[in-house]
């Protein structure tokens, strides 16, 4: 007999699969070097803050050190913009961390986790890794005016029962790209008890263009099993350092704080991270250039027969018309790189980041 461990893996592990990248983008980087388009992974193609790469260099001789294992300065940065005390504050190697953690500290086998389908694809594998049973709600229909194929909220509510542990939402989503406002929210947390952890992910606050661009953070003062999660890994650009945040009750804090790894978040990303929030006037840039970028790609898309849904985030998903999967090979031979929606059920439908002007150019050529 062979040996194979998958056998010896927990019942939970054994559900899950290693994370497909879709494509071996080093060898990608190397045969097409600048003639590609990397659209594929909702990065933020201005890059970050001139001040966060600034504190990224200067932290590299201090690196040879253990970084401060409790991320002291990023928190009190944090505290300051978030209008929060520190001791609420999780710092995470990504929100992604953050969001497994969650579930590891607060969901095991007797319990259920609510999302909605086609919610973010870490809700079903912080579920699953915690042996918790998933509880998945309908998603909002394809022609809902608001939030097309986004989270029910009332649905929701309505999915919590006696043995739910916690709730999964991200707003805005990914990979929808919708959002819901804060009244939604509030009915919702109104009609969950506070034995219900709730986590609004909110990887792509800063990308949200309305007057009111909401936030969980408002009701978090009073509905303490409220907890909010950021990442510097969109509009701030730092997806390659991996740092996230989430905010929460001081005693939900204090939990997770137990179980995380000592040293997370690594030396240079507490600097660029901190030196990033000091910096609005870049964020502000992002979020002016996404707004008018994504905007221009929603046309150009339609003009080539893609109809784009509303999105708040810098990602469209896309219906192609024809269909996605030999669309999605025909643009990677054009070195222009998009993601199928297959994992979540979508597979008829492509996601696609909003670039530079350059990128979305050779996707739109590439499409006529
Ligand atoms: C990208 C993304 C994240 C962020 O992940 P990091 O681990 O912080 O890089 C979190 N939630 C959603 C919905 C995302 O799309």
């Amino acid at each position: 007999m062979s040996f194979d461990a998958a056998r010896l893996a927990t019942p939970a592990l054994r559900a899950l699969r290693a994370y497909d990248p879709g494509h071996d983008l080093p060898q990608l980087r190397q045969r097409f070097g600048d003639a590609i388009a990397e659209l594929g992974s909702n990065e933020n193609p201005l890059g970050p803050s001139p001040l966060a790469l600034e504190a990224m260099h200067g932290s590299l001789a201090s690196a040879w050190r253990y970084p401060d294992p409790r991320g002291a300065a990023l928190k009190a940065a944090l505290a300051d913009s978030l209008g929060v005390e520190a001791a609420c504050i999780v710092l995470g190697n990504g929100s992604h961390e953050l969001l497994m953690l969650l579930a590891q500290a607060f969901a095991d086998p007797s319990h259920s986790v609510v999302y909605s389908q086609y919610g973010f694809a870490v809700f079903p594998i912080a579920t699953a890794a915690a042996g918790a049973q998933a509880i998945q709600v309908p998603a909002l229909p394809r022609d809902d005016p608001q939030a097309p194929l986004g989270h029910d909220l009332d649905a929701i509510a309505d999915a919590v029962r006696a043995d739910t542990r916690l709730v999964y939402l991200a707003n805005p989503n990914n990979p929808t790209g919708t959002w819901f406002g804060d009244d939604a929210l509030e009915r919702l947390l109104a009609r969950t008890r506070d034995d219900v952890i709730v986590v609004v992910d909110e990887a792509y606050h800063e990308y949200v263009d309305r007057d009111d661009p909401g936030t969980a953070l408002r009701f978090a003062r009073r509905h303490p099993n409220l907890v909010v999660t950021r990442t510097f890994s969109k509009a701030h650009a730092l997806a390659g350092l991996r740092v996230g945040c989430l905010v929460a009750h001081a005693s939900v804090a204090a939990v997770l704080e137990r179980l995380r790894e000592s040293f997370n978040v690594n030396v240079v990303a507490l600097a660029a991270a901190e030196a990033a929030l000091r910096d609005r006037a870049h964020l502000e840039r992002v979020r002016d250039f996404n707004t008018a970028e994504r905007e221009w790609l929603r046309a150009g898309l339609e003009r080539n027969g893609c109809a784009a849904l509303p999105s708040q985030t810098n990602i469209l998903l896309v219906d192609p018309g024809r269909d996605a999967n030999t669309l999605e090979r025909r643009l990677f031979e054009r070195g222009v790189i998009v993601r199928p929606m297959t994992g979540y059920g979508l597979g008829h439908l492509l996601r696609i980041s909003v670039g530079r002007r350059d990128e979305n150019q050779r996707l739109l050529d590439a499409l006529a």
